[in-house]
């Protein structure tokens, strides 16, 4: 292994790493050569206890600085992060599979986005005066506490960011759980942000699976819980957040339609199903993976999109001129063959891809089915995989109805050249993150989130800061009190 992976020890506790050995071993592995590159443990009682009992004591010290100082800090984090952009991007790789062309301008580069973004606001947090006659009432905009941070695999910088910028913005402290797929980058978020002074005991990291994460959540002293994962997952965190009255932010799964209609730009449209289908191979929650094409372009469309996926360079993600790497695991690369099998089945058309390629590593053709129907599998369930489903339309207010058909909410896209259409159907989608003309852009100063089963509450932008704190109305009485004896 060329670079270091095996991390100083598991966990990243009160201003440090720690081991415990005793934990279950996790082996984390090279998707693209299936090969081990570190291993590290499961968070014992005593883990969790030590991440809780810090993150409590850390916390009403750190709440209590200014915004601007708490601020500076994120903003000297994502210095940091910026500057070592390059290993950053190499571990994400490593950790995921994903390109190095990606994760050089996605991962790090997001992540510090969040960490500048929630920094520069950390000192405009304020609450409200509130004049009532002679009287009046104030809000305080104050921390919720602890909060635990749960993150799925595809985007493990990121995510550990998108969570802990504006957690630590609003003067809360942060344990994280990554998942145990990709354990390796968010410890690295941590150790920039101590570098950067942040405090200890504000950012921890413990890794390890489901029963981890259910030990922080149902943990008493945990105030908050964000999730980033699939839809049954969270429906177990939240219930399990739900006992103890917990704030949450819920970020899963989806099925989102992309509807492009006959005036579309074909090469926009094209490229926008690419990247809503087979960009981190396809591992990305808000994918448009329901490509509703008007009949009278279908052909043409699928055309151009074999074409440009004929392109697409396949093989060593470390080489920079790899665009699409492999599955993040075996497991999830067999999941993806067995869609891609029901869609044969079902009788949908393979127009191409299809099938595991012949090399080592978790690989998979990037897959175009046509001619598929509402009611089949490929349409009906989150693949999380290079496979796209492409459905035919001919009138809007039944494209409209079929696209809303579903028990997910989390993004969705439209192609016309039509403006007052465009902005119609904007509106009619039932979806938390809407594109016009453009598929999968995230920018932090722009609200992300789902509706429906697609999760509650929103990450980035001003939205955030709603979901990590809390207001308290202190009402000031300046007349005398009216007692009625
Ligand atoms: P999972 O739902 O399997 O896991 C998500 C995280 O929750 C992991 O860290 C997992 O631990 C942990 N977990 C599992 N069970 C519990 C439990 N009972 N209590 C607490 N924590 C638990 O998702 P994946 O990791 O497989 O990620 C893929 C899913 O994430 C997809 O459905 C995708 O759509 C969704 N996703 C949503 C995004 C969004 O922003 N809306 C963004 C990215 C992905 P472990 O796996 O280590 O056991």
């Amino acid at each position: 292994m060329p670079y270091d992976t095996q991390p100083k020890a598991s966990h990243f506790i009160n201003g440090a790493y720690v081991e415990d050995t005793g934990g279950t071993p996790i082996d984390v592995i090279y998707p693209a050569t299936g090969e081990k590159i570190a291993t590290v443990h499961a968070a014992t009682p005593e883990i969790i206890e030590n991440a809780i009992t810090s993150a409590k004591k850390a916390q009403a010290a750190w709440a209590a600085l200014s915004g601007t100082e708490r601020g500076r800090i994120l903003r000297r984090a994502s210095e940091i992060m910026r500057d070592r952009n390059h290993d950053l991007s190499v571990l994400e790789t490593y950790d995921t599979g994903k390109p190095y062309q990606e994760t050089s301008v996605v991962d790090a580069t997001s992540g510090a986005d969040a960490l500048e973004y929630f920094g520069g606001m950390a000192a405009t947090l304020t609450g409200e005066h509130i004049q009532l006659g002679e009287n009046w009432v104030y809000t305080r905009r104050e921390a919720l506490g602890v909060c635990v941070g749960i993150g799925a695999w595809n985007y493990p910088t990121q995510i550990a960011c998108w969570k802990g910028a504006p957690a630590l913005a609003c003067g809360n402290a942060m344990i994280f759980k990554p998942s145990e797929m990709t354990p390796l980058c968010a410890l690295k978020v941590a150790e920039i942000l101590h570098e950067a002074g942040l405090p200890a005991g504000l950012y921890n990291v413990v890794q390890g699976m489901g029963e981890v994460g259910n030990a922080l959540v149902t943990d008493a002293r945990v105030d908050k819980v964000s999730l980033t994962g699939s839809v049954p997952t969270g429906r177990k965190v939240y219930a399990a957040a739900a006992a103890g009255i917990k704030h949450v932010t819920m970020e899963l799964g989806g099925k989102s339609p992309m509807i492009v209609f006959e005036d579309a730009d074909i090469e926009n449209a094209v490229g926008g199903a690419i990247l809503g289908n087979f960009y981190s191979s396809g591992q990305v929650c808000s994918n448009g993976t329901r490509v509703f094409v008007h009949k009278a372009i279908k052909e043409q469309f699928l055309k151009r999109l074999t074409e440009r996926l004929g392109n697409a360079v396949i093989g060593d993600p470390m080489d920079p001129e790899t665009s699409f790497g492999p599955m993040v695991s075996e497991r999830q690369m067999n999941i993806v063959l067995g869609y891609i099998e029901a869609g044969k089945q079902e009788g949908a058309r393979l127009v191409t891809g299809g099938a595991k390629l012949d090399r080592e590593g978790y690989y998979l053709e990037p897959t175009v089915f046509a001619d598929v129907t509402d009611t089949m599998t490929i349409a009906r369930e989150e693949i999380f995989g290079p496979v796209m489903a492409v459905l035919d339309f001919e009138d809007e207010d039944d494209v409209m109805a079929r696209a809303n058909d579903t028990e997910f909410g989390l993004a969705a896209g439209v192609f016309t050249r039509d403006l007052t259409r465009a902005h119609r159907v904007a509106a009619r989608f039932e979806a938390g993150t809407c594109y016009i003309n453009t598929y999968n852009d995230a920018p932090v100063e722009a609200p992300f989130g789902g509706s429906k089963n697609s999760g509650v509450g929103r990450e980035n932008s001003k939205a955030a800061i709603e979901h990590y704190s809390q207001l308290k109305s202190v009402f000031v009485r300046m007349d005398d009190v009216d007692a009625p004896f």
